[in-house]
């Protein structure tokens, strides 16, 4: 997978030395000079990592990093700080103003290259994600929500063989989220495994191989984005490496840090809650773009994409494909007489004895004021005649009850069924068939079925 990486750093060499490192792997590479230059080509470039020099004139690296990460353009932007020294205090202070991570110089090759990649890997989610968010224009809404978003109170399963070192952890975490240790996640319940947002791991353990557990976790936890952070010891970089490799979210050293726990933590959390609010939004704007909202049928613009899908695949020779369009009688009437409000229960109501009458595999759809189309797979028009039918009966034979003291109310509807079975047939001809065949029906009295598959 390759990325683009913004470095930013004063000293023109140290641009140069990454530069060279990263293009060697075939990375694209931008860089900027100073604090403000790194904002700008963020929020113009949008860059897949931010490698961000700490030590810099004008905007240091952590109000960069704390700008970086207010602004809803560029929060979503992994950084990874660089530091002149490994101190506890540069550490501490990142995280808390955003920073997914952190190296010191001299760089070391492979663990940059394994971090961005990693990082690299949640950008690329993210990013996909919002473009397709973007569609339903709310991403402004997500990102008000992320900016109230601390990462607290998240439910942490720690996997740790030494008891010691697990209750510790548990302590230390649970001042600010809620932390089980593996051997007490059956308290969580059947539904409980949907509720983990984060599982830590050691990575040093003497019974098991951590990593090879924790992958076998996520799977078992059945969600793909449950993020993982590798406890390593300090100077086992092979593990850190083989960490990154196998797709831990986050390391960190031991021996532990007790806010750097915390705030890493804080940081992988606030991350995954980002993706799942933009996938739970994603999901409904995409429900939203294909459902009626009146009735909960599908809506027309769905309807012609399946059925020209359909068509597509009758012209391979595959089976035919039938067409009916329903049209309630007189609708006009029901709303002079009861009310507009009146009309929309019928039309509910309606909606509701149409999609009961019809196979799963069957696609009911709203085309518009009382008008329905169904489209039915492998469907002979004899048979579509047949469901027409019955579906004429079924709203005929039974009044509608509208509101609590008014009559029942007779309701009849006009049926037009085609078939599309020819070469040339497409979405357009299809419907109109169907629609004269409805028009016949009109003008032969309404309350029937006809068909029209010369
Ligand atoms: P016909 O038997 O020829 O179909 O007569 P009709 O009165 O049903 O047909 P027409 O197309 O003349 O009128 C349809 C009416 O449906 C007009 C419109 O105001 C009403 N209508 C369309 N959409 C809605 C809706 O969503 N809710 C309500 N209450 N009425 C609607
Ligand atoms: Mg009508
Ligand atoms: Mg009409």
């Amino acid at each position: 997978m390759t990325a683009r990486v913004l470095i930013v750093d004063d000293v023109a060499t140290n641009v140069r030395l990454l530069e060279a490192k990263l293009q060697h792997e075939y990375y694209t590479v931008i860089s900027a000079t100073s604090g403000e230059e790194a904002i700008m080509r963020a929020i113009e470039e949008n860059p897949d990592v931010i490698l961000l020099d700490v030590m810099m004139p004008g905007l240091d690296g952590f109000e960069t990093c704390r700008r970086l990460k207010e602004d809803p353009k560029t929060h979503h932007i992994p950084v990874v700080m660089v530091t002149a020294l490994d101190q506890k205090s540069d550490r501490i202070r990142g995280l808390s103003v955003g920073a997914d991570d952190f190296l010191s110089k001299p760089i070391d090759d492979t663990l940059l290259l394994a971090r961005v990649r990693s990082l690299a890997k949640y950008k690329s989610i993210a990013d996909e994600l919002r473009s397709r968010e973007a569609v339903g224009r709310r991403i402004g809404v997500i990102d008000e929500m992320q900016q109230g978003e601390n990462g607290l109170g998240a439910r942490v399963i720690i996997l740790e063989d030494d008891a010691k070192r697990g209750e510790r952890l548990k302590r230390i975490l649970n001042e600010e989220q809620r932390a089980l240790l593996m051997e007490e996640s059956n308290q969580l319940g059947p539904d409980g495994h949907s509720s983990v947002e984060l599982l830590i791991v050691s990575a040093s353990g003497k019974t098991f191989d951590g990593l090879r557990l924790a992958a076998h976790i996520r799977s078992q936890f059945n969600t793909r984005s449950l993020p993982i952070l590798a406890i390593v010891d300090a100077e086992d970089r092979t593990r850190s490496i083989r960490a990154l490799e196998i797709g831990v979210n986050d390391i960190i050293n031991r021996p532990l840090d007790e806010d750097e726990l915390k705030l890493r933590v804080r940081t992988l959390v606030r991350r995954k809650r980002y993706i799942e609010n933009l996938r739970l939004s994603v999901d409904a704007t995409m429900e939203k773009a294909v459902t009626d909202q009146l009735t909960g049928l599908h809506n027309r613009r769905y309807m012609e994409t399946q059925l020209k899908a359909l068509l597509e695949r009758t012209k391979r020779g595959g089976a035919p494909v039938s067409v009916i369009i329903a049209d309630i009688d007189h609708f006009k009437r029901v709303n002079d007489l009861f009310g507009h409000d009146a009309g929309d229960e019928v039309i509910r109501q309606f909606s509701e004895r149409l999609a009961s009458n019809f196979r799963p595999r069957d696609l009911a759809c709203r085309f518009g004021g009382e008008e329905f189309v169904v489209i039915m797979p492998d469907t002979s028009a004899e048979d579509a005649y047949i469901i027409a039918e019955r579906l004429r009966v079924a709203v005929s034979g039974d009044p509608f009850h509208i509101g609590s003291n008014k009559d029942p109310l007779e309701v009849t509807v006009s049926v037009g069924v085609a078939i599309g079975n020819r070469a040339d047939d497409d979405t357009d001809v299809v419907i109109k068939r169907a629609d004269q065949a409805l028009y016949a029906a009109k003008q032969r009295g309404r309350n029937r079925v006809i068909a029209n598959v010369a």
